[in-house]
């Protein structure tokens, strides 16, 4: 089971045609050390008991399945499960790969993480990881981002971080990471820019994949226990990808498990208010890598637009371009409309108020499960609780 996972990336980091490094010379030689540390690293005893422990105990791992009965019936056809990573200490599966990249810093010997942060999700999740761990935290946010977000921005303070306000450019996500990776390039030696998602150059897909893998390991094994059987189909909403490789890494020698993907469609696919790269995007580097994304004519990143902050971003990490290539991976979009519907049901179905990237995921299940028997099975990723965006929605709803 999971050959899959040790063979990919190749040595240059590359899925197929995707992922790579697209960086000055300088920057390879910086990426390979972590990659060659990240290997020697993450293998000892020391790491792994450490890892392990913080899962168990600090996250709460493993997270459990739970069988959405009043959702599942109020539908008709399959059954639909939820992995619920809403339940982990933070209320989202970034905390996985947080405390991942925390403690390779500081089995590294780093003395300060980096990070940009959008909506602040990363940032706090990042933050935490570093408090827990013992080691500077140092997160770059628009200043448009920080009036916005304010309970984030709250939380990373209160965690310690240093928050650095970005006033330049759009003064958003894009100017934030551009502060941050300044920052960075000071010392690189000495500090470690801790990626978000399965995105960046290589090494970083694989080692966001690999934190966050403990979710489908744990799902694969808790399904069968459950249910003597692997789940049907699997259901993850897509950003960056974390949760969703994070998932479905476990079952892809499962030939019997479909998969699908599901990035935001916005206000819809034929208006420019979404960021469904897989959907709608072309294959070019950015970022420091080469992924399906959404650009211009001239290859500049287009503005994308979700309703949900943590899944507007116009790329792709590189191993769901190969994975819809090689067609193992199904990517489908859902909508705004569709999103807040889904939120409404699971919350008042099931008492559970995911987050609107998670509601994503549960809103195509919720398509689909009808055009199933019902002795077919759904296992959706819900990948954080909707604390955060509970203001929001009885706003939009008028609630
Ligand atoms: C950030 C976030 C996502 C999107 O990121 P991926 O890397 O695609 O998983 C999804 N769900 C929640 C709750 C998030 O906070």
């Amino acid at each position: 089971m999971g050959d899959k996972t040790i063979e990919m990336p190749d040595a240059k980091g590359y899925f197929g045609e995707y992922g790579g490094q697209i960086l000055p010379p300088q920057m390879i030689a910086i990426m390979n050390e972590i990659n060659d540390s990240y290997e020697a690293v993450t293998k000892t005893d020391a790491f792994q008991q450490e890892q392990k422990q913080l899962f168990a105990d600090y996250v709460g791992r493993p997270s459990p399945i739970y069988y959405a009965k009043r959702l599942s019936e109020s539908i008709g056809g399959a059954r639909i499960f939820l992995k619920r990573e809403d339940l982990n200490h933070t209320g989202a599966h970034k905390i996985n790969h947080c405390i991942g990249e925390a403690l390779l810093a500081k089995h590294m010997g780093k003395t300060k993480v980096l990070a940009e942060t959008g909506a602040g999700q990363h940032g706090v999740a990042l933050a935490t990881a570093c408090a827990l761990v013992g080691i500077e935290c140092e997160i770059h946010m628009g200043e448009i981002d920080i009036a916005k977000e304010h309970p984030n921005v709250t939380k990373m303070k209160i965690l310690g971080c240093k928050l650095v306000p970005v006033s330049r450019g759009t003064r958003t996500l894009k100017d934030a990471v551009d502060s941050a990776f300044e920052e960075y390039m000071k010392d690189p030696v000495n500090y470690f820019y801790a990626i978000g998602s399965v995105v960046g150059p290589h090494p970083f897909p694989k080692i966001v994949r690999d934190f966050q893998s403990i979710v489908g390991k744990e799902a694969r094994e808790q399904f069968m226990l459950r249910e003597g059987k692997l789940p049907d189909l699997l259901i993850a909403c897509v950003g960056g990808g974390s949760n969703a490789i994070g998932l479905f890494t476990a079952f892809l020698d499962d030939e019997s498990v479909k998969m699908i993907g599901v990035e935001p469609a916005g206000k819809g696919l034929d208006t420019k208010d979404h960021a469904a790269t897989l959907t709608l995007g072309v294959k070019g580097a950015i970022h420091g890598f080469e992924c399906y994304n959404l650009q211009d004519s001239e290859g500049n990143p287009l503005p994308v637009y979700s309703i949900a902050s943590g899944l507007d971003y116009p790329a792709v990490g590189p191993q769901h371009c190969y994975l819809k290539d090689i067609k193992r991976v199904k990517y489908e979009s859902v909508d705004d409309k569709e999103c807040l519907d889904a939120f409404m049901q699971l919350s008042r179905l099931e008492g559970i108020i995911p987050a609107l990237e998670s509601a994503h995921a549960v809103a195509h299940a919720m398509k689909v499960a009808k055009t199933m028997s019902s002795d077919a099975t759904i296992l959706v990723n819900l990948s954080g609780r909707g604390d955060k965006d509970a203001d929001f929605v009885a706003e939009q709803l008028s609630l």
